[in-house]
């Protein structure tokens, strides 16, 4: 960290990427009390401003996460509720510092951050990406996020999750969790791989439940996004409401038309299954959680493959646990194999900020948008592969016009 706040910062001969068109203008960017004040070619510099030339840099929106969990410092999600809150909130900070390096600068947290963490890091004491957070995610009983084995009834201390079963249950549960201010609601609507007692293929909650959800999410201007892998638990949720479906590696053909007709987003979270069966278990993933991985592992790129070929809005995701969030970047990587560069980079930027409900803030180099940018030392539209390596290739990365990390 080496601008004071408040100082302004002009940039000068970048490469400014424009997301929608997937071109570049070589021009100044100006930025002054976190926002993009000015840009064009020979800004003039503001007497105080701290002035740097790019060289011809590329320079991209600063990158969105839109599936993340900053608490989750072990694999092992349930051992979480026996830890110190002071140890996970010190891991957590951690965690979000080396996001911020990685080049993100806004996260949407899915499960885990509460508006503890988000002020922490709005008020600057924990360096890190901005956070949407959801608070708790709301499961069913024996849902993907009920920590509990099947030896025991007791729940544990804390857990990124809140049991709630029933309409009258779900909607205190997710009013509750609007009260602290979330910015959406995350629902448990299907099994998932890293939790004890639930299979991949089972669906979870009743459609009025998860209607109730909806329902209350929307009575706050707030929307819901879904844990959801198989067909039928994407297409209940859409159904009911849903504004981002989570995963959805063992999604078909007829979930394609619902994410078209609901206008909804898909947010895949391929890389995290290629670090759990690599990596899982010597982070703290239990066997039984393990041996599920390779039932969703192989389909979910075919399923990314279908929902862009059929045009749904898609969003970067990336569900990494513990030691394996280093692998965040590895997201662009896997995600070329079926699409171009330019629509993986609008998944981290444009798109995400749209399923934020901060387009034209985030994920642009608008003037007026937030100034959160990356610099880049090649053109990543074409070679993919500088986003996936940011320690190596990213050489600066500015958020609310500050330099947050530079090489
Ligand atoms: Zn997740």
């Amino acid at each position: 960290m080496t601008d004071a706040a408040g100082r302004p910062l002009l940039l000068r001969n970048g490469r400014l990427l424009d997301v929608a068109a997937g071109t570049y203008a070589e021009e100044d960017l100006l930025a002054v009390d976190g926002r993009i004040a000015e840009r064009g070619p020979g800004v003039a510099a503001p007497a105080d401003a701290e002035v740097r030339d790019l060289r011809g840099g590329f320079v991209l929106p600063g990158l969105i996460d839109a599936h993340v969990h900053v608490t989750a410092i072990t694999a092992d999600l349930g051992s979480l509720g026996t830890m110190s809150p002071f140890y996970v909130g010190a891991h957590t900070a951690r965690i979000m510092g080396e996001m911020l390096d990685r080049g993100f600068t806004t996260v949407r947290d899915v499960a885990g951050a509460d508006f503890g963490i988000a002020a922490a890091q709005a008020e600057g004491v924990i360096r890190g990406p901005r956070v949407f957070f959801g608070g708790r995610a709301l499961s069913q009983t024996g849902g993907h996020g009920d920590d509990r084995g099947p030896g025991t009834d007791e729940l544990p201390a804390w857990s990124q999750s809140r049991i709630a079963d029933g309409v009258d249950g779900v909607r205190t549960a997710a009013r509750h969790e609007l009260r602290t201010g979330a910015h959406h609601i995350k629902v448990m609507a299907s099994g998932g791989v890293a939790s004890p007692t639930d299979r991949v293929d089972s669906v979870q909650y009743s459609m009025a439940e998860l209607r109730a959800v909806v329902d209350e999410a929307q009575a706050a201007n707030r929307y819901v996004c879904a844990h959801a892998y198989t067909a039928r638990a994407v297409n209940r949720a859409l159904e009911a409401g849903v504004r981002s479906i989570e995963h959805g590696n063992l999604m078909d053909a007829s979930s394609v038309s619902l994410f078209l007709e609901r206008e909804a987003f898909l947010v895949p979270t391929l890389v995290t299954y290629w670090a759990l069966k690599t990596e899982g278990r010597e982070f703290g993933l239990p066997e039984g959680s393990w041996r599920k991985v390779d039932d969703v592992l192989n389909t979910g790129l075919s399923a990314l493959e279908m929902a862009y070929r059929g045009g749904v809005r898609l969003a970067y995701g990336t569900d990494l646990l513990g030691g394996m969030h280093r692998h965040q970047n590895e997201e662009f990587r896997i995600r070329a194999q079926v699409q171009p560069p330019i629509d993986v980079i609008r998944a981290a930027t444009s798109t995400a900020a749209e399923l934020l409900c901060a387009d034209g803030q985030l994920g642009t180099l608008a003037a007026g948008a937030h100034a959160d940018l990356i610099v880049l030392d090649g053109d990543p539209l074409a070679d993919i592969g500088l986003l996936a390596d940011p320690a190596a290739h990213m050489p600066l990365v500015v958020q609310a016009g500050t330099v947050a990390r530079q090489r």
